[in-house]
């Protein structure tokens, strides 16, 4: 063995010791135990949490209803004939800001007949955010709801408009005006600073996006071509998200979007839910406990895969089955439900260190743990190499592009088949040929075509070893 590989298996031997000795105690040990071997050699891994609460009463306890949901949609509808002024590309959705519903007859390919074909396994389908105007990621929903939420409150209390009425006077010049002394910052990887930036510079704010260490270099450019402050920090995006907290803490005049602790963010989030649910009716597909929809969302902080979830739970119940997928090297939700108390991906020996940008984040929001913590069926991780390849196999398989972060939903599948009947206690009872597989691609659509090209040609390369 060379001193690489040497070095290498110390540090999995130090990460699995920690791992076991947080978790030794418990009664279901055994079963943890391939799970936290598999974690510490940054290897895929599984994990279905033994969820001992229904979904109605999980859902029952939380401060959020399926009222705060309907509203969240109510108040995109009255923004939607300004969203269509702001934005030219919204004219054909009469500015509702969706992505389709897209039937995918190829999984078996994508992942290399590693699963049965669509008549044994199930039918797939993606939830194409990854094409989501404006912002181009899934960040579209909820970034671009708390900027609304933000200038609404502002025009609200300068009497400009009223509660639950038209924002239009928000974009006439004295509506402009009034935003311009007002500032919106926020912490991101890349994709929340790009939509909270765009939305909140076309409302006139003053927008400041705090950038950690993985942003990518055309989302900062792009956001200074549309005006907003990009400030670059050498730290994660927990450092990124703490700086802007700081700057903006103490004006009053200003709003800082928090994606570590946003509730707003999260109802954003969970709109897509009853749009689904439409997209779904409108596409004669049924989906029940026996025929189940099972949604595979590539997880950050947990906003969006939380949101979501917490959406479909109240909307489909015991239909629908949701499992959060992250980097080998960044599994903090996984992690905070495995271990049970906050926690970072550093307490266990991880980098946090992966080229899907978007996921790459070492702690778990703790708001949206526990609002999902009974809602989420399972957690799985994935190596950068296999985005890659799903990434490029997508491309030619189905002409579709997708940035790194949005290839993790597709590994979901392969995780499900391979431990279903061990491991997933809801499946014991399903016959998987009814199921619906819906894997969310969350972000690509702004990709410059040579950042794009270097994705493919890399994920070609390993298609061809
Ligand atoms: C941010 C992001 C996610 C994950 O969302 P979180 O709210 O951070 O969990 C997934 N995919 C892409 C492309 C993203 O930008």
């Amino acid at each position: 063995m060379n001193s690489q590989a040497n070095v290498n298996e110390r540090f999995a031997n130090e990460r699995f010791h920690k791992l076991q000795e947080k978790l030794r105690d418990r009664v279901d040990y055994v079963k943890l135990e391939p799970i936290i071997a598999n974690l510490s050699k940054h290897k895929p891994s599984f994990f279905a949490p033994a969820l001992t609460v229904k979904a109605d009463e999980a859902l029952s306890a939380l401060p959020i209803s399926l009222q705060d949901l309907k509203d969240a949609e109510e108040r995109l509808e009255r923004w939607a004939p300004v969203l269509e002024k702001l934005f030219p590309e919204l004219e054909e959705a009469e500015g509702l800001i969706e992505s389709p519903l897209i039937k995918l007859d190829v999984l078996s390919t994508l992942l290399e007949d590693k699963v049965p074909s669509k008549e044994t396994f199930g039918q797939a389908y993606i939830k194409a955010d990854h094409a989501l105007p404006v912002a181009g990621s899934i960040k579209a929903r909820g970034g671009i709801y708390e900027v609304l939420v933000f200038a609404e409150t502002v025009g609200i209390s300068a009497g400009l408009m009223e509660e639950g009425g038209s924002p239009l006077p928000l974009i006439s010049p004295k509506g402009k005006k009034l935003l311009s002394q007002y500032k919106v910052g926020v912490g991101s990887t890349g994709n929340l600073g790009f939509s909270i930036g765009v939305m909140a510079a076309t409302l006139g704010f003053h927008a400041t996006v705090h950038m950690s260490q993985e942003a990518k270099e055309w989302k900062k450019e792009r956001l200074r071509q549309h005006g907003v402050r990009v400030v670059e920090h050498e730290g994660d995006f927990a450092s990124a998200v703490h700086a802007g907290r700081e700057e903006l803490k103490d004006d009053p005049k200003a709003h800082f979007v928090d994606d570590e602790n946003s509730q707003e963010l999260f109802l954003g989030y969970a709109v897509a839910a009853l749009r689904l649910k439409k997209q779904l009716a409108e596409a004669s597909i049924e989906i029940s406990p026996k025929a189940p929809l099972l949604v595979y969302l590539p997880c950050g902080v947990g906003g969006s895969p939380g949101g979501i979830t917490w959406g479909l739970k109240v909307v489909f119940g015991e239909a629908v089955h949701c499992f959060f997928a992250e980097p080998v090297s960044s599994p903090a939700f996984l992690l905070r439900a495995l271990i049970d108390e906050p926690c970072t991906v550093y307490d266990y020996g991880l980098e946090n260190r992966t080229e899907a940008d978007g996921l790459a984040v070492a702690q778990a929001s703790e708001l949206v743990y526990e609002y999902v913590k009974s809602l989420v069926s399972g957690y799985y991780t994935v190596t950068d190499d296999s985005l890659y390849h799903v990434l490029a196999k997508l491309k030619d398989v189905e002409d579709i592009k997708i940035e790194p972060s949005a290839a993790a939903g597709f590994l979901g599948p392969l995780q499900l088949y391979t431990h279903q009947k061990t491991d997933v206690e809801f499946l014991k009872g399903v016959d998987l040929s009814r199921a619906h597989h819906l894997i969310w691609t969350t972000g690509g659509l702004f990709v410059p075509s040579e950042e794009y090209e270097h994705f493919y040609q890399y994920g070609k390369g390993l298609l061809r070893r």
